[in-house]
């Protein structure tokens, strides 16, 4: 199956994408992913990207574009892409090198999108992540995994920044439900329910 997945950030496309990997039997390509580890490899496209990121914007389309083109060839069988495309010259590009199948909206109101992603904790040694109401840590602020190291905050989880995200979310991504619903491909699914029960959900919106 060829996939997109579209929804605000924290709207819970990443956790999707990895359960449907093995049901479906694609990779997932995640755009945000793909550019924290070139910021943490120091790479010129990592340093070019890190100040939009860092702030809430998108980075820009021809570098992301770029970017998911060289991990798309590989993908001859299908693939899952999350967090891509998130703007109409995205979607247009994507459809000059693909055909896909369909693109799945989760919905989730900005109100708990907000509260999802300011409780959001990372460690910095393991990258595991926790969140202060729905998947707690077992000591306060210290990862289960790694001996004294206390949580932190993603920069572009933090609060101010969580709006900008929202906003940019809104503005730019959003429009692409209308293109694909124009292209009789757009599915929507609730995503405001516990993990097992939106994968539940995803696949009996997507038939598989
Ligand atoms: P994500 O992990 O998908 O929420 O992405 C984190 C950040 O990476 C976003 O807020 C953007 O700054 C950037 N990013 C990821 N994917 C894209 C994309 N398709 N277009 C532009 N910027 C992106």
């Amino acid at each position: 199956m060829k996939l997109i997945l579209l929804g605000a950030p924290g709207a819970g496309k990443g956790t999707l994408a990895s359960q449907l990997i093995n049901k479906l039997g694609v990779p997932s390509i995640s755009t945000g992913n793909l550019l924290r580890e070139a910021i943490a490899q120091k790479t010129e496209l990592g340093m070019k990207a890190k100040e939009y990121m860092d702030s809430g914007n998108l980075v820009p389309d021809e570098l992301v574009i770029n970017l998911l083109k060289e991990k798309i060839a590989d993908c001859a069988n299908g693939y899952i892409l999350d967090g891509f495309p998130r703007t109409i010259p995205q979607a247009k590009a994507l459809e000059e090198i693909t055909s896909i199948d369909v693109a799945l909206s989760v919905e989730v109101p900005d109100e708990l999108i907000e509260k999802r992603m300011t409780g959001r904790r990372v460690c910095a040694k393991c990258g595991e992540t926790y969140h202060l109401e729905n998947n707690p840590p077992k000591v306060i602020n210290a990862c289960d995994k790694c001996d004294d190291q206390e949580l932190s905050v993603r920069k572009d989880d933090e609060a101010s920044v969580v709006r900008a995200r929202l906003e940019t979310y809104h503005k730019e991504t959003e429009p692409l439900k209308a293109f694909y619903e124009e292209r009789g491909k757009l599915r929507e699914m609730d995503g405001t329910k516990p993990v097992n029960e939106s994968f539940e959900l995803a696949l009996k919106v997507l038939g598989v």
